[in-house]
């Protein structure tokens, strides 16, 4: 899943990309407002993290140009201070959530969650599975067959990906806007690669089992 991270405070704005990327996301980010409308808009992303007070373009005047640009990519609101004019003002932007500042990173990860599954266009599950393949994303714990499946962070991110479009052919442009963030060179050979090691993974380990993972020639991957 792939985050913009719109936040002026770069201490805070760096500890949250290294944490959030420790936890599977894709970030960019962002300092400057109009800069981040412009992401917003041209680049695709899963969530929006967005802080009120942002230079440029604050992030209220921001989500409502999102939306008034027909733009429905989740946004969570940060905010400093904690009354309930600014929740409703922000709300109203066509934020979809807020969170005060100070937070804490786990409250932060649970509502991105909620976001996410709120957001999925197949129907709220806590754990995708795919045949007897399973992925829980709250503790990223994957099995097959009932055996634990150890996957690095982007092998991770790719096949939760994969999962919440099962059945489903998705492009390899799908899965660079995803998964990746903005630095991934768009003509690496990284996607096949990563194709490659979830394969050695979730079919190739289990030689009894459905293959699960198809190239889908032209169009690009399947799984289930
Ligand atoms: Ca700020």
């Amino acid at each position: 899943m792939r985050i913009l991270l719109a936040e002026d405070e770069i201490k805070l704005a760096v500890s949250l990309k290294k944490a959030l990327e420790t936890e599977r996301y894709a970030v960019d980010t962002v300092s400057d407002g109009t800069k981040a409308y412009e992401m917003g808009f041209d680049e695709v992303y899963d969530i929006i993290i967005l802080d009120i007070g942002l230079p440029g373009m604050d992030g209220i005047t921001l989500a409502k140009k999102l939306r008034q640009e027909k733009i429905t990519t989740p946004i969570l609101m940060l905010t400093a201070r904690d009354t309930d004019e600014d929740k409703i003002t922000g709300l109203d932007s066509g934020a979809d959530d807020y969170l005060v500042k100070p937070f804490e990173f786990r409250e932060l990860l649970a509502r991105l969650r909620a976001l996410l599954r709120r957001s999925s266009h197949t129907p709220a599950a806590l754990v995708y599975t795919v045949d007897n393949l399973t992925l829980d994303p709250s503790s990223h714990n994957t099995q097959r067959a009932g055996r634990e499946i150890g996957l690095s962070l982007k092998e991770y991110t790719l096949l939760e990906y994969l999962m919440r479009n099962a059945g489903k052919v998705v492009s390899r442009m799908q899965i660079v806007d995803h998964v990746w963030d903005i630095d991934l060179d768009p003509f690496s050979n990284v996607i096949d690669v990563y194709i490659g090691y979830l394969r050695n993974k979730i079919d190739k380990a289990f030689p009894k089992e459905k293959k699960l993972i198809q190239t889908v020639k032209g169009l690009g991957y399947k799984i289930g």
